[in-house]
């Protein structure tokens, strides 16, 4: 079944399906009358309601779980859909399809470290200690994707779009650079 086109859940998303559209909101905001929430009209507005979490701090790790509460957004299509959601977790959908049709390439912290400056390419020689520090202290703890590059699987559950990492993020090597110093 494809989320896309039925009722579904992405990380701390879910949304229901009728007859003209979808309905998109918190998982914790239950599954009452939209009423009750305030109505996100655009995608600018949305990606407004995203950057902050419930106390109004910057969110800069996108697959963090602490998205903000009490709103929803009423997509039309299941093509809005899919742009809603590349506002909210963005390149998950496309990850998704990819790992669905075997597209998926997938390689270690290692390879990706080679991709970066300098000072990143260094942790591939003796850095193993810092990125399984950062590993723990920040993916672990606060991102609710799964590291591929760590060896983690992709999480199938009928009608949840699985959030998967596929590269380490500028924050992640941040946090493997301090701890490694
Ligand atoms: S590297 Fe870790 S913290 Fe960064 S996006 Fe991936 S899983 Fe999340």
């Amino acid at each position: 079944m494809n989320p896309l086109s039925q009722s579904g859940w992405i990380g701390q998303i879910r949304w229901s399906v009728d007859g003209s559209g979808f309905d998109l909101r918190h998982e914790r905001d239950g599954d009452g009358s939209v009423d009750l929430l305030r109505k996100v009209e655009t995608l600018t507005e949305l990606e407004e309601v995203v950057r902050r979490d419930g106390e109004g701090k910057y969110r800069p790790l996108r697959g963090e779980m602490n998205l903000v509460q009490g709103w929803f957004y009423r997509a039309k299509s299941s093509e809005e859909l899919r742009e809603v959601l590349e506002v909210i977790y963005p390149g998950a959908v496309g990850n998704w399809e990819a790992e669905r049709e075997g597209r998926l390439v997938q390689g270690d912290w290692k390879e990706a470290a080679k991709r970066q400056m300098g000072r990143v390419q260094k942790l591939i020689e003796n850095g193993e200690k810092a990125v399984e520090r950062a590993e723990r202290e920040l993916c672990q703890a606060r991102c609710g994707k799964s590291p591929l590059w760590s060896g983690k699987k992709c999480r199938a559950e009928v009608g949840r779009i699985p959030l998967v990492c596929v590269e380490p993020c500028p924050i992640f090597w941040d946090v493997a650079l301090a701890s490694g110093s």
